[in-house]
């Protein structure tokens, strides 16, 4: 399929201080759109100055929430050249959320090809400033213009990039979590494993909860009997316990990190022992009173790796590691960030180059 282009003859200035950028709030000059429809398949594919959508107020979107997305970034070298981390990752994954919520699948090396042609479009957004990365959300949504409730036949593809600062300004802090004991993200046989839009809206009263309590982020429990650990905000959770790191087995409620998945990976060739088991809440309290729980952190695309310090639940606060960022969390968030920048030896084939 041809990907047509219009150039934006408006562009926008580039933001002055990337110290400043913080996360989603800004937007480069061009964004990717295609359209679906069961007649022509995926068709239209264009890229187009970054602009408002047009919606029916009946959009299937608007109604039942049929949309999907993804999130990955696009990293500057110190020689300049641009380069991505596992993108084809991200198409399958989308791809299998799209199974889930019953949207039309994608052809995910023309998804990587359009995305880099939309990144080369606008490669001077991507930030030059350490740390800094060009954040990229695909996204696919329904959008038909009744209100039945049905599977969906017109859907629109669609990727716009946002230039991001450093998720770590002043070093790595360890966060407070909220260990949630009354809302739950998913259930087995729900779309926690989907990366989709309900997923979100669902989750934010319990995260308001937490903030106001003055914590970073919540942890979830499994939906069933509220017992075992699953993932936090939108990071997978990983803790060392006496020297073997354990994490949420995907079971279908825990949303497949690719940090995730890196950091096992990782981990293994560092000849640390990983287990990807059901971990309770108390085991992990026993855990912290018999001081074998030695460090804890959270993955995800964005803060990559986040060392968590602090959990509290009902009211119980227990402390990691002093509060401090463990050693091999900051090993892992070093070897990752080096592959991502391109400083470190990219062993596992991970890299993408833009051209
Ligand atoms: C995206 C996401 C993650 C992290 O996935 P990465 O591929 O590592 O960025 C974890 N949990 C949820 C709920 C997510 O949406």
């Amino acid at each position: 399929m041809e990907i047509s282009v219009t150039l934006n003859t408006n562009p926008k200035a580039k933001p002055q201080d990337e110290t400043a950028l913080g996360f989603g709030k800004i937007f480069t000059d061009h964004m990717f759109l295609m359209n679906y429809n069961p007649q022509q398949g995926w068709h239209d594919a264009r890229i187009v100055p970054f602009g408002d959508i047009s919606l029916s107020p009946a959009s299937t979107v608007l109604h039942y929430g049929a949309e999907i997305f993804e999130g990955m970034k696009a990293y500057r070298r110190k020689d300049g050249e641009i380069q991505f981390f596992r993108p084809q990752e991200n198409f399958r994954r989308m791809n299998n959320s799209a199974d889930r919520m019953c949207l039309p699948k994608l052809d995910e090396e023309f998804c990587l090809k359009a995305l880099k042609k939309l990144v080369n479009i606008d490669k001077d957004w991507v930030p030059h400033t350490q740390g800094a990365s060009l954040y990229i959300r695909p996204f696919l949504f329904g959008n038909d213009p009744f209100l039945g409730v049905h599977t969906v036949s017109n859907c629109i593809f669609c990727i716009i990039l946002s230039p991001s600062g450093a998720y770590y300004k002043e070093g790595i802090n360890p966060v407070k979590i909220m260990i949630e004991t009354q809302d739950v993200r998913a259930v087995r046989g729900g779309t926690g494993y989907a990366k989709c839009g309900g997923n979100y809206a669902a989750s934010m009263r319990a995260g308001e909860k937490a903030e106001q309590k003055g914590y970073a982020q919540v942890l979830w429990l499994d939906g069933v009997e509220r017992k075992y650990v699953e993932e936090v905000g939108s990071m997978n959770v990983m803790f060392k316990i006496s020297g073997t790191v354990v994490t949420p087995k995907l079971t279908g409620s825990v949303l497949p990190g690719i940090t995730r998945m890196s950091c096992i990976a990782l981990l293994k060739s560092w000849g640390v022992p990983v287990e990807e088991r059901l971990i309770s809440v108390e085991e992990l309290a026993k855990a912290v009173k018999d001081g074998t729980l030695e460090e804890a952190w959270g993955t995800g695309t964005a803060a990559v790796v986040s060392p968590m310090g602090e959990l509290n639940v009902d009211g119980v606060s227990y402390v990691v590691n002093g509060g401090k960022i463990g050693a091999l969390t900051q090993k892992l968030y070093d070897e990752l960030t080096g592959i991502q920048w391109g400083v470190k030896p990219d062993t596992f084939g991970w890299i993408e180059p833009l051209n």
